[in-house]
């Protein structure tokens, strides 16, 4: 059994898999093993070239960067994301994220995987973009820790998912601009330091986890904290992109 089919199995124990495939709904012959039915698969808005070799997300024409990426100065390396955020995918994530559907993350964390093995990026350590504790105990569960989990499971390269914390609870960014986002961050997220010697993430490059990439804001207030407390350089993979550039 590879890694990837043990981590399925064990994660069908805890969020049981139903047969019908949970973008369609239907009971499908053509399921893939990561559990979707192959027309679903092959209708999903997968981001093609040409891309932002900084921020990951598609542009119009081919520049050296995206509009977004001229301007603002990302505090992380390089970034990637797999889907456009249509409807569709926009749905998908809603489920995951607010209706508990936690088996959604099995073709997510594939989907994932997929797109790290296209970059090959050397890292050390994985880290979800955190929750504040009252919104992570309100939900549940945070959505980047279950993906970063995966990733972790699947490269076998650590997860730290309690070092990097969230310290204000930040009101819902969802209808906020860049400016107001920035606002809203600043001093969201800290490095739970150790009492010693060296920076948590010294001298470590680390993969950054998330669900959704919009303006960036979050990447980058946590880049800049991991940077902060050591790191030589922070990738970043989300699930779901927001518009063109
Ligand atoms: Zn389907
Ligand atoms: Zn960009």
């Amino acid at each position: 059994m590879s890694l990837q089919e043990v981590w399925q199995s064990f994660l069908d124990i805890i969020y049981p898999r139903d047969i019908r495939c949970p973008i369609c709904g239907v009971k499908r012959d053509d399921m893939l093993s990561w559990g979707v039915c192959q027309s679903c698969q092959s209708r999903l808005p997968f981001i093609e070239p040409p891309i932002c070799p900084k921020c990951g997300r598609m542009m119009l024409i081919d520049n050296r960067l995206c509009l977004d990426c001229q301007q603002a100065n990302h505090a992380f390396y390089k970034g990637i994301s797999i889907f456009e955020f249509s409807t569709e995918v926009k749905g998908l994530i809603h489920r995951y994220k607010y209706r508990g559907e936690k088996h959604l993350s099995i073709p997510m964390i594939h989907w994932m995987m997929e797109g790290l093995k296209v970059y090959r990026w050397d890292f050390d350590i994985i880290v979800p973009v955190p929750l504040h504790p009252s919104r992570e105990r309100q939900r549940g569960f945070n959505q980047a820790k279950i993906l970063a989990q995966g990733l972790s499971k699947n490269t076998d390269i650590p997860l730290d998912s309690k070092s990097l914390i969230r310290v204000k609870n930040t009101p819902h960014q969802t209808k906020l601009n860049r400016q107001e986002r920035k606002r809203n961050l600043q001093y969201a997220f800290r490095v739970k330091e150790t009492d010693g010697k060296l920076k948590v993430f010294q001298d470590k490059v680390i993969l950054l986890v998330d669900d959704v990439y919009t303006t960036g804001s979050t990447a980058d207030q946590c880049s800049r904290v991991l940077l902060d407390s050591g790191a030589s350089k922070v990738y970043l993979i989300t699930l779901a992109t927001g518009a063109n550039f």
